[in-house]
């Protein structure tokens, strides 16, 4: 059988040679006898896999040694709670921007903690569009200020990294994160859910600059404390040790394809080439300011909603898989992040061309 383009959201397409590896490697993983899954955190081997693949995040993200990076668990969303948690100290408020469905949970978690200010909203844009920073309230003593680099769901995406000056950056990189360079010393923390670009689920990765850590409140849990998961190179209790591997695999395979430099140059590309398709094609639509929009995930819609049902029947029939829109928004979503191949986007382009032509 031969491998189909999943164009899922989360979780998300891996590369085949890192799945390849997997399956090699499944039963007995370097003369040890056993698989990844079936080791204690605590060997030797493990230890030096985990290690190996801190290492290559470091040094493909370019994180320096003021950074801690942590390998939790709970997903990016129980890290709506963790963040403000810890992050807040002594301070009461935090600044948010609020440009769609996943920065307005991460709002909605953060005000049980403390007041949420909302410095800037496209929510009556219909999250079309970023506010200039220009335009934002940020309050002057907020503790950080949260935002969504890129928005999943809505596929809206910043082309610009905020400037807060010394107050910390927070950023929920779920599904942007290793798509392109990123200076990380201009953040505080950086979060990512592994299953887009990283892995699989059950991992998420936190980046936190050392000065944040040891200002957890009194009550939030231990495994919610970044302190503690940092202290014990976030094995306090028993971490998704497979995902971890597998990261690490990933990591491996972004290195020997040049890095998130030539990584961002075939994601402009592949993004480009589907947008422009879309511009182009009058049967087709994307709502988003062409400014900002998602490289990594690409919305459209069809000219007739009541063919949505056939298009995807017959976009299944292909091998295109998974092209349903999210529930709240619908339409269509094609979520092509760093292992979508580039023949991928070129067989959905080939197919919604000859799909306009038949029924448009
Ligand atoms: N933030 C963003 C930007 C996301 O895309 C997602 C998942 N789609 C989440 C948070 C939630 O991630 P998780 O399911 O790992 O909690």
């Amino acid at each position: 059988m031969s491998r189909a383009y999943n164009f899922c959201a989360g979780p998300a397409t891996l590369p085949e040679s890192v799945l390849q590896q997997a399956r090699d490697e499944m039963l007995d993983w370097r003369g040890t006898g056993m698989s990844v899954m079936e080791m204690s955190h605590r060997s030797d081997e493990f230890v030096e896999i985990a290690e190996t693949a801190e290492n290559d995040l470091r040094e493909l993200a370019g994180i320096s040694d003021d950074y801690a990076v942590l390998f939790m668990q709970g997903g990016a969303s129980s890290q709506f709670s963790t963040i403000p948690l810890n992050l807040l100290g002594n301070k009461t408020s935090a600044d948010y921007v609020n440009t769609g469905i996943w920065s307005k949970k991460a709002i909605a978690e953060a005000s049980r903690y403390g007041t949420v200010n909302v410095a800037a909203s496209s929510e009556a844009d219909g999250f079309t569009t970023i506010p200039d920073q220009s335009r934002w309230e940020t309050s002057a003593d907020a503790a950080y200020l949260h935002y969504t680099p890129n928005e999943t769901i809505g596929g809206l995406e910043f082309d610009f990294v905020p400037d807060t000056g010394s107050v910390p950056l927070v950023a929920d990189l779920s599904s942007t994160m290793l798509s392109r360079p990123l200076d990380v010393s201009k953040f505080g923390l950086i979060y990512a859910g592994a299953q887009k670009n990283i892995g699989p689920s059950g991992l998420v990765v936190v980046i936190i600059r050392k000065d944040l850590l040891g200002k957890a409140r009194k009550e939030t849990p231990t495994m919610m404390n970044y302190q503690v998961i940092a202290d014990n190179d976030s094995m306090y209790n028993t971490p998704a040790t497979y995902s971890w591997y597998l990261a690490g695999l990933v990591f491996k395979w972004l290195k020997a394809r040049g890095g998130v430099q030539a990584m961002g140059e075939i994601n402009l590309r592949k993004a480009k080439k589907l947008y422009d398709f879309i511009d182009d094609n009058d049967f087709y639509a994307n709502p988003i300011d062409p400014r900002f929009r998602s490289w990594m995930n690409v919305p459209f819609t069809l000219g007739n909603d009541a063919l949505n049902g056939d298009f995807l029947k017959g976009a299944d029939a292909r091998g295109l898989l998974n092209l349903k829109g999210h529930r709240s928004v619908g339409g269509m979503r094609a979520s092509i992040y760093n292992a979508m191949p580039e023949a991928g986007v070129d067989a959905l382009i080939a197919y919604m061309a000859e799909f306009a032509k038949e029924r448009g």
